[in-house]
């Protein structure tokens, strides 16, 4: 078997959470055909015996514990001595990262070995997010109990780039965010259903129409729900390409 063409190492203190969603449907298949490759290693392996204990109370007080930094500096160490030369990330799930979203996605797709941090409890010691990660990624504007679920948002997002995981690339070409733009409707068998019908333009086989009246659907409802993807270039070169399907 040729090697994956994507590698995930996933540092957590619960590594039982995974594969979770990611075994199952186009992910799964990817990770069984190996185009993709997941290693998932527990933290505690690089804490000190006998407690293993990952956690601390914080230096100058206050509420809940922080993680120690040791066990995270041996463990990267160790990750990255295994594949010496080659090229990797080391990226902190952190709600104070940069916001993770397709365009990172697809620029880690071309990173490397992505090495994924998982936080706990009040996260982690200052030290490892300014000496040991080379990334901070935050999936969001909102706090979640760990940075589990967020590694799975970024191989899921960044894995299903790598050609060959989804069926057919022009569905990734066309899916909402690659263009800045937000996806056009779809719709699907029944023509009608309780009286609500499929538009007529998508019965009619005349795929220039079809096009078209997709890319108006989609720069319609970008303007109506995300006018910030539009900016000055983005919307521009959108509305002459629909300009120019016009002309069709
Ligand atoms: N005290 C931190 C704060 O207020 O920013 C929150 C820590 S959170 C309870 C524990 C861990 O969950 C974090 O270290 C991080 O790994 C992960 N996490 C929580 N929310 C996240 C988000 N929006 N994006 C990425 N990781 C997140």
């Amino acid at each position: 078997m040729s090697a994956p063409a994507q590698e995930f190492a996933v540092v957590t203190i619960f590594p039982a959470m995974f594969p979770g969603p990611l075994g199952h449907g186009v992910m799964g298949k990817a990770f069984e055909r190996g185009l993709l490759r997941l290693d998932v290693h527990d933290l505690r392996r690089w804490a000190d015996p006998p407690h293993r204990q990952v956690d601390d109370a914080p230096f100058g007080g206050g509420a809940g514990m922080v993680m120690k930094p040791e066990p995270w500096f041996r463990a990267v160490d160790e990750l990255r001595a295994e594949r010496p030369g080659e090229p990797s990330r080391v990226i902190l799930l952190d709600p104070a990262g940069r916001r993770f979203d397709q365009r990172v996605a697809r620029e880690l797709r071309g990173a490397g070995r992505l090495i994924l941090l998982c936080g706990r409890y009040e996260g982690v010691d200052e030290r490892v997010r300014e000496h040991l990660v080379d990334d901070e990624l935050s999936v969001g504007d909102y706090v979640l109990t760990g940075g589990e679920l967020a590694a799975m948002i970024v191989i899921e997002a960044v894995g299903r780039l790598v050609p060959g995981v989804v069926g057919e690339p022009e569905s990734l070409v066309r899916e909402s965010f690659e263009e800045r733009i937000l996806d056009h409707p779809h719709y699907t068998r029944p023509a009608e259903w309780r009286g609500y019908r499929v538009p007529d333009v998508l019965l009619s086989g005349h795929h220039a129409r079809i096009e078209r009246w997709r890319r108006d659907q989609a720069l319609a409802r970008t303007r109506e729900r995300r006018p910030d993807l539009l900016g000055e270039d983005d919307g521009t070169a959108a509305a002459h390409r629909a300009a120019e399907d016009s002309k069709r």
